[in-house]
């Protein structure tokens, strides 16, 4: 469902992305682990089309999203594609209700259809008695349940969570989590999830290690003798 071949990128002289390849497929939950400043955020942004690489190809749905203008890939970003972020980003003044609508309304979408899937979500969320509450008002487990719907809400082939659950207390954390696995189950939902939660990274269908620019392969799945960085 999600193909990358040979991406590659480096921000001036820092090759951080050196040859990646790298499918997913749909229903899976890939989480992305690595030490820090491996790259692992910045493959989730060009696996979002947030970043462009410098070399490469990647496929969503089979569309080769690196061959879109700018307009038509804004365009397709927005249908396709779900962002969760470890700080919601949900707009203040604008109602958990109105937050989840938004990437409906810039796909053009009939406002009484938005509002019935917005509340659909948020009843799925068992948010439902706080449609009209403003983030402010919300803690931080409902901020990021509501972020998730809004992720949801044109139905996207991938949700891409970068530290989704870190700014969490354990138990919130944990809801997110079983969240995620339920949206998998009951929805068939993607979700490519960059963490540095081992817990997490356990819990999910494959687990992708960066490791100096590279798809790095654990000892434990290689032959003897043969464990090394490919
Ligand atoms: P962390 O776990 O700390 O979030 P990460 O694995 O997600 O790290 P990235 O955020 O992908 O790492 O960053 C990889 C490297 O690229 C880092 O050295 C970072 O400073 C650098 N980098 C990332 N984005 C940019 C940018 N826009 N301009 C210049 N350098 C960047």
């Amino acid at each position: 469902m999600i193909e990358l071949h040979g991406i590659r990128k480096s921000f001036g002289t820092l090759e951080v992305l050196k040859g990646i390849d790298l499918n997913i497929e749909k229903g899976e939950v890939v989480s992305i682990v690595g030490p820090s400043g491996a790259g692992k955020t910045t493959l989730l942004q060009i696996i979002g089309t947030l970043y462009k690489p410098d070399a490469g190809s990647l496929l969503i749905n089979g569309t080769d999203v690196l061959a879109l203008n700018s307009r038509k890939l804004a365009d397709f970003r927005n249908r396709h594609i779900g962002f969760v972020f470890q700080f919601h980003q949900l707009l203040p003044e604008f109602t958990a209700l109105e937050n989840i609508m938004i990437p409906g309304m810039i796909a053009r979408r009939s406002h009484g259809e938005l509002r019935q899937r917005a509340l659909e979500l948020l009843q799925f969320m068992g948010l439902q008695d706080r449609a009209e509450h403003k983030p402010n008002e919300l803690s931080g487990g409902e901020q990021q349940r509501v972020a998730v719907a809004r992720a949801l809400m044109n139905q996207p082939d991938v949700i891409l969570a970068d530290e989704p659950s870190g700014s969490l207390d354990s138990h919130n954390k944990a809801e997110l989590h079983q969240l995620f696995f339920e949206l998998r189950d009951k929805l068939g939902q993607t979700f490519v999830i960059v963490t540095h939660d081992e817990e997490l990274a356990q819990l999910t269908d494959r687990t992708i290690h960066i490791i100096d620019g590279h798809i790095s392969v654990p000892p434990s799945i290689l032959p003897e003798n043969e464990a090394s960085t490919i």
